[in-house]
């Protein structure tokens, strides 16, 4: 199958669903994102901040640009300027950084918070107790240039199917817990979980945006 149909059929999937789809174009050529916009995606999303320095300009203007890699706070900004949403906020630091280039450009720049959900230990993210320190208003109420939207969460890299509901199901409580925090600056509406491996337990446990790269682009090759 080519790549326009592979995003014909996730936008078949999720026509009646809450859920929409980020494209994962990391290492892949402008010419493939084309390919993938022409059939109607808008949403792609980058790990690296060296390709969404160069992948927009070759690019139409209209797409949604998400980082959902590891940012180093050094880094912001560069995407501060045009990023969408940030999926992989993992530090208290970060966000102010976030706050200050966002200010620099006029703009609010729209956040998830990445928790830790996975056994592995490498795995970036919040666990549930700086979750709850991080959204009190009091730490929250001097960064009026972000906006944290809602989570992200990856699961354990395993063939385990209920772990991995579980992990995903643990993400979604926490996200119904903060739900109900309504602060200028805080107002969760998405939860940002599945990948090519595990969209399809993500969905059923509530995901609002699916992460999905090989399944789209084919596998990566990383030199
Ligand atoms: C690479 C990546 C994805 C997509 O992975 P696939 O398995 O190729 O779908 C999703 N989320 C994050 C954070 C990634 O780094």
């Amino acid at each position: 199958m080519s790549i326009g149909e592979n995003i014909t059929e996730f936008h078949n999937l999720l026509q009646k669903t809450p859920c929409k789809l980020v494209a994962v174009s990391k290492t892949k050529p402008a010419a493939l994102l084309r390919e993938a916009y022409d059939a109607g995606q808008r949403d792609f999303g980058e790990n690296k901040v060296q390709e969404l320095r160069e992948k927009p300009s070759l690019l139409p203007t209209d797409i949604r640009w998400h980082m959902i890699g590891h940012l180093q706070t050094n880094k912001v900004k560069y995407i501060a300027p045009f990023i969408h949403l940030i999926h992989s906020v993992d530090s208290e630091k970060l966000l102010e950084e976030i706050d200050k280039q966002a200010l620099k450009n006029s703009r609010v720049i729209e956040c998830l918070l990445q928790v830790h959900i996975a056994q592995e230990e490498h795995k970036f993210g919040f666990d549930e107790s700086e979750l709850d320190a991080l959204l009190s208003e009091i730490a929250l109420a001097r960064l009026p240039n972000i906006r944290i939207v809602g989570l992200m969460g990856m699961a354990t890299f395993t063939d385990d199917v209920t772990r991995i509901r579980q992990e995903f199901r643990f993400l979604k409580g926490l996200f119904d817990k903060y739900r109900v925090i309504n602060l200028d600056n805080v107002k969760m509406r998405e939860i940002s979980m599945g990948m090519s491996d595990d969209y399809g337990i993500a969905l059923e446990e509530g995901s609002t945006l699916i992460r999905v790269g090989s399944k789209i682009f084919g596998p990566r090759i990383y030199l």
